[in-house]
């Protein structure tokens, strides 16, 4: 069977050229005798493949020195179990912006610290942002939490929403850019500390990433194990334990991808171009297709879409699976539809979602 286009939010489509590669060293990586994922992470052949890794990513998003680049084992949500732990003190106030669901669940991994929800979307079904001006911060926080990016609800920190990212003053601020990293350029010094899972734009679930600056490591933060400490884990460059190679391997061959295709600029570039065919399928259809976000704060990695009529969801997605389109079912928090636009993801496999949903319209409309 031919690869269809795959709109899953995650794990997320990869690159073909990846998927042949990683394919191709299964067996044998590079003269070793064995592939990488059977090769101790000690050796010569892992750490070559960790530490370019490492410089292609600070390449990709021009990470200054002045930042650290961690690769924990696991997800998203452990780390925002851990940047608590790691960088708030026992008791201390931390403010958080909620957007969406993911930033609801960053709330949920908070213990031993004073939460203050500076603002949140809830009250408007995660709809729009709350202006940058209604934020109640506090002074004394360890930092200021925002969800770059909303992958259920499509909400996400975009330029006409205003001052983009939020100033926080001296507080510095922590994103969770999950699910847009890398797909536009970013200025990573306005931040303190940015995180993603790597399962979207960045490779295969199993690994992330922590981007910190690196004076804040030596906050004290909470009581906690060795290995939930990212300053130790900076020391044992993310091999306290044994790491995720595979996942390792396979998240640099995605950012090396990402380099050879123009970097974040060309991303910038058809992410634009991919969220204006979807929109424009959506907006033009004349109530067929509904998007209830915000113009402002539109996200243009995942766009959450409802038929007119939800008797039709299931015909939909039967003949998009037919038309070569996969991993279109909406997040059962929303239901609907959801289309997931991450980087791998060619502008022709939109245009190829926009045309199947005008054809679908004519059919059912
Ligand atoms: N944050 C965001 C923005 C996400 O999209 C996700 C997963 N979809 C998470 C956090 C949780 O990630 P993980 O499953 O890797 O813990």
């Amino acid at each position: 069977m031919a690869r269809a286009y795959n709109f899953s939010p995650g794990p997320a489509m990869l690159p073909e050229a990846v998927l042949r590669q990683a394919q191709a060293d299964m067996l044998e990586w590079g003269g070793a005798g064995a592939s990488i994922v059977e090769m101790s992470h000690r050796g010569p052949e892992f750490l070559q493949v960790a530490r370019q890794a490492e410089a292609d990513l600070r390449e990709l998003l021009a990470i200054p020195d002045d930042y650290a680049v961690l690769f924990p084992a696991g997800g998203a949500t452990t780390q925002q179990a851990l940047i608590a732990l790691n960088f708030a003190d026992p008791g201390q106030r931390v403010d958080y912006v909620v957007s969406g669901h993911w930033g609801r669940t960053a709330l949920k991994q908070l213990v031993s610290v004073d939460v203050n929800v500076a603002a949140s979307g809830e009250a408007g079904g995660f709809r729009g942002i709350p202006a940058r001006e209604e934020w109640r911060l506090s002074d004394d926080a360890a930092y200021v939490h925002i969800t770059a990016n909303e992958t259920i609800h499509g909400v996400e920190f975009r330029p006409a929403w205003g001052h983009v990212p939020p100033e926080t003053g001296k507080v510095p601020l922590f994103a969770d850019f999950s699910s847009s990293i890398a797909s536009e350029p970013i200025d990573v010094s306005k931040y303190g500390l940015i995180y993603a899972g790597a399962q979207k734009n960045l490779g295969p679930v199993g690994i992330s990433v922590v981007i910190v600056r690196r004076d804040l490591l030596e906050r004290a933060g909470q009581p906690r194990a060795d290995i939930f400490d990212y300053r130790s884990q900076l020391k044992g460059e993310s091999m306290l334990n044994t790491p995720p190679t595979w996942n390792w391997y396979v998240l640099g061959l995605t950012v090396r991808w990402m380099l050879d295709e123009g970097g974040t600029a060309e991303f910038d570039r058809r992410s634009d171009e991919k969220a204006r065919l979807l929109y424009a399928a959506i907006d033009g259809s004349g109530g067929f297709y509904r998007n209830d976000v915000d113009a402002s704060v539109r996200s243009r990695m995942n766009v959450p879409f409802f038929l007119v009529d939800q008797a039709l969801d299931a015909a939909f997605l039967d003949g998009a699976r037919e038309a070569g389109l996969i991993g279109l079912k909406g997040h059962r928090v929303l239901g609907g539809m959801r289309a997931s636009l991450y980087n791998p993801m060619p502008v022709a496999g939109v245009q190829a979602l926009a045309d199947y949903m005008r054809e679908f319209q004519k059919r059912h409309g």
